[in-house]
């Protein structure tokens, strides 16, 4: 028997949040959809399967720490390029650093974060996000891709195909984020990876819009334009991921309905609050406490903190079930220079400053700074960069003469020096 399984989509609003900062469902998924919870069925049944075989070892996937590479498409409409400032999509690299962050911290529950809570069934993910430090070619890469193109807004409707024939990567190597301005009432767009189950037939899966399409007022924690409450913490970046990874809403879309998994409370429906407060539900005759700090809800972004171990379980599997993402998993282990330690590279030795940048590998977000000294030992340039991850340094920014320089790169007690030519 072929089950045809077409793509799930999640759709979700934001233009109330702008301008009344209501509560507004993130994601305009279907309810009581029968079509759509037969698939949550058929996916949860695969699921359950692959789980069951692999009870007794371990999975590829399951006893690792996973890294998956980012590629951040800014997509913007300032034709002169300006960088930042109200209403502009073209946003900083502080902010997308934000954002960056933030879904680090969740999905580790790391200590001294938003991300972290001490309920029992809480889980860490064991999935880090890193911006990719090559690109499909090979080069080095900042992760960012800035893209000028003639139009004001986007509709997740129709114009998703548009969008990645702006700027994409390849989705079967890297997750691709789109940010730009969304037209209407919606947050952003995520697909489910379902549509290339091992064992499900394939239908209208397009990996040219596999990936996650996000408003750029929704992207990021409290940093640039990113200050739209209770949107305001980089949740909704969670949130989708958490789709893109095959998680469903808490209440399964339906009253009382399932989200195959069992550590997470059975709910009446999403939280459509402002406030962090308790919400029941009385589902199979039992009054039970909603799992409002579930990323999986539709609460306010400060009151998240959770995945459980449940979730966890059904990501892993997934990880392993969907080609596209398993690709990407093994992919991501060749794709790494991730450093275990500062490591520093100057790109095109000797250049003009226009060609000349330096890249920096971090194991993790750090201060760091950079000095460049001429040959009389001169300190020509000093800049601290606060709460970075690693990134590439454009000599341009800085207006260096030609010359001969030493780079010095500081982090910590760490540091690296290298002789830089300037043409
Ligand atoms: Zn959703």
């Amino acid at each position: 028997m072929t089950i045809q399984i077409a793509k799930i989509l999640f759709f979700c609003f934001l233009s109330f949040a702008r301008l009344y900062a209501q509560p507004v469902p993130r994601c305009a998924t279907k309810q009581n959809d029968p079509e759509l919870l037969e698939k949550y069925r058929v996916i949860s049944e695969k699921i359950k399967e692959y789980q069951v075989l692999n009870s007794n070892r371990n999975s590829r996937v399951n006893d690792e720490i996973l890294k998956i590479p980012v590629v951040v498409h800014i997509i913007h409409n300032n034709s002169n390029g300006r960088i930042g400032g109200d209403g502009n999509p073209n946003i900083t690299d502080e902010q997308i650093f934000s954002q960056i962050k933030v879904i680090n911290e969740d999905y580790r529950r790391k200590v001294n974060t938003l991300g972290f809570n001490i309920d029992p069934v809480g889980a860490d993910m064991e999935i880090e996000f890193f911006l990719a430090q090559t690109d499909p070619s090979g080069e080095p890469s900042t992760g960012i891709t800035r893209s000028y193109f003639n139009k004001n807004q986007y509709d997740v409707f129709n114009d998703l195909e548009l969008i990645s024939s702006i700027s994409y990567w390849d989705s079967n190597r890297y997750l691709n984020i789109w940010v730009l301005d969304l037209a209407s009432s919606y947050l952003g767009y995520s697909e489910f990876p379902t549509a290339d189950f091992d064992g499900l037939e394939l239908e209208d899966s397009n990996e040219f819009t596999d990936g996650i399409f996000i408003d750029y007022e929704a992207f990021g924690k409290k940093t640039g334009v990113a200050f739209n409450s209770p949107y305001d913490y980089g949740r909704t970046v969670t949130h989708e991921i958490g789709h893109w990874l095959g998680l469903i809403h808490t209440w399964g879309d339906a009253f009382c309905g399932d989200d195959y998994c069992n550590d997470t409370p059975p709910t009446e429906r999403e939280n459509l609050t402002n406030f962090c407060k308790p919400i029941f539900s009385r589902c199979n005759g039992t009054r039970t406490r909603n799992m409002i700090e579930n990323y999986m809800d539709y609460s306010p972004d400060s009151c998240m903190n959770i995945f459980t171990q449940d979730q966890k379980g059904r990501v892993r599997a997934i990880l392993d079930l969907s080609k596209r993402r398993r690709r990407l998993i093994n992919y991501s282990k060749f794709l790494l220079p991730y450093a275990s330690k500062l490591d520093v590279k100057i790109l095109n030795n000797p250049n003009t400053p226009q060609n000349l940048k330096i890249q920096v590998l971090l194991p993790d977000f750090k201060d760091f700074s950079i000095k460049i000294y001429d040959l009389l030992g001169r300190e020509i340039i000093y800049q601290e960069y606060k709460d970075y991850p690693g990134t590439i340094i454009s000599i341009a920014d800085m207006s260096i003469p030609p010359g001969l320089y030493i780079l010095r790169v500081n982090e910590n007690e760490n540091y690296v020096t290298q002789r830089m030519m300037v043409l």
